[in-house]
């Protein structure tokens, strides 16, 4: 019977992996896998990480399975942290939480909600995103539709992307990126925000909001706004959450689905639904990621030392972001390549087009995306002012 079957390419950024790796110049530089490095170009365990599996491997009695919704510590701490200390969601009971196998898993929960208990509702996404979300809507059936976000010159194009979710139909989803938009970097604003809300609410939207950057903006709260903002202004909306990048987590796949309702009953029924979509996927997510943010999250020490780690991943990435424009200012292009700084999270649009990227590739054995879109986070103090020189002959 496989005789038919078809082989497919692989996955674009594992063929960049494997290029870099067979790479033999020393001065190669990856900034296509989306990963945060440090300037060695490592992706470490944290330390608050390290003490809290520490202490879990001399706790922990039993590896029983845990409920379809997770471990609650973990869902009850990553809900304060996402919504705030003070929602006033969580206090009326509103709030479903259900962990999942990363933020994708989450996405997939949503989509599987949205596919079953809401049918034919498309959903619109940004133009560009993420490629895995058209990938995991789509295999879960959803029609797939886009809003524009940057304009020809790739900047964010705010008055665009507005005017076409006006014209969104009542009733479909509208999926948002809270913080660190990936692939652009391109934020909305605290009135940008307002602003999108006053249209999900005239047309009757549902927001999916998708938080996988909490912290690698601006800050833990200041990235939360949005999300804070619609949860606490509207009845209904889905949020998905990942501890891949802010806790440095990514293999132990660890995120959330957080579903506002209206009230508690409509909550809890939501709830059930959610609880079937993971029983039929996974049955019951993995525990490790979520037990180790739980005991972080729960231990103030652990919760100050977290911090001090993220505070320095984000840091570390604005810092990049400025000194990169810098670099280019001897070669006459820190004017053009401004918007690098006002980006926030790992990744950079950069603007370069594709042919552009596949000089960077071949002469000099610098790795981003076809799309031109670069991982800040891969460069490094010693690659600064090469990838400079690099990026500066081949816009020449
Ligand atoms: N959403 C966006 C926009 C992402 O960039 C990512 C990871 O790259 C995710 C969700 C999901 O991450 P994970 O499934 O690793 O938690």
């Amino acid at each position: 019977m496989f005789e038919h079957i078809e082989r497919v390419p692989g996955d674009a950024i594992l063929g960049l992996i494997e290029a870099y790796k067979q790479d033999d110049n020393p001065r190669k530089v990856d900034l296509g896998v989306g990963v945060y490095r440090d300037d060695e170009g490592n992706t470490p365990v944290l330390a608050a990480v390290k003490r809290a599996e520490k202490r879990l491997e001399e706790s922990e009695e039993t590896k029983s399975y845990i409920g379809s919704h997770g471990d609650e510590r973990y869902t009850n701490a990553i809900a304060r942290l996402v919504l705030g200390e003070d929602s006033s969601a969580l206090e009326a009971n509103r709030i479903s939480v259900t962990q999942s196998p990363g933020g994708t898993g989450a996405l997939r929960l949503a989509a599987d909600f949205i596919a079953t208990s809401l049918p034919g509702r498309a959903i619109w996404l940004s133009q560009p995103t993420w490629p895995n979300h058209p990938a995991v809507f789509g295999a879960a059936g959803l029609e797939l539709k886009h809003y524009p976000y940057v304009n020809a010159d790739n900047r964010l194009d705010f008055d665009a992307m507005l005017a076409a979710l006006n014209e969104v139909p009542a009733g479909d989803v509208v999926l948002l990126h809270a913080c660190c938009h990936n692939p652009t970097g391109f934020d909305l604003d605290t009135d940008q925000w307002q602003q999108v809300l006053e249209v999900v609410k005239n047309r009757q939207l549902l927001p999916l909001i998708d938080f996988a950057y909490q912290g690698f903006g601006d800050g833990l709260e200041e990235d939360a706004r949005g999300v804070r903002l619609f949860v606490e202004s509207l009845d209904e909306v889905l949020v998905t959450s990942s501890c891949s990048k802010n806790f440095g987590l990514y293999r132990e796949r660890t995120g959330a689905l957080m579903i506002a309702a209206a009230n508690e009953k409509q909550m809890l029924d939501v709830r059930s639904q959610i609880a079937i979509t993971a029983r039929e996927n996974y049955s019951t997510p993995p525990s490790h990621g979520a037990a180790v943010v739980g005991e972080i999250l729960t231990d103030d020490e652990l919760t100050t030392l977290w911090l001090k780690e993220l505070a320095q991943m984000r840091d570390r990435i604005n810092g990049l972001r400025s000194d990169f424009v810098e670099a280019l200012r001897p070669h006459g292009l820190a004017e053009r390549f401004a918007f690098i700084g006002e980006q926030r999270g790992m990744f950079s649009y950069t603007g370069l087009d594709a042919d552009q990227v596949k000089r960077l590739r071949d002469e000099f054995s610098i790795y981003m995306v076809g799309s031109g879109r670069a991982n800040v986070a891969g460069l490094s103090a010693n690659s600064l002012d090469y990838v400079a020189e690099a990026i500066a002959s081949v816009v020449r």
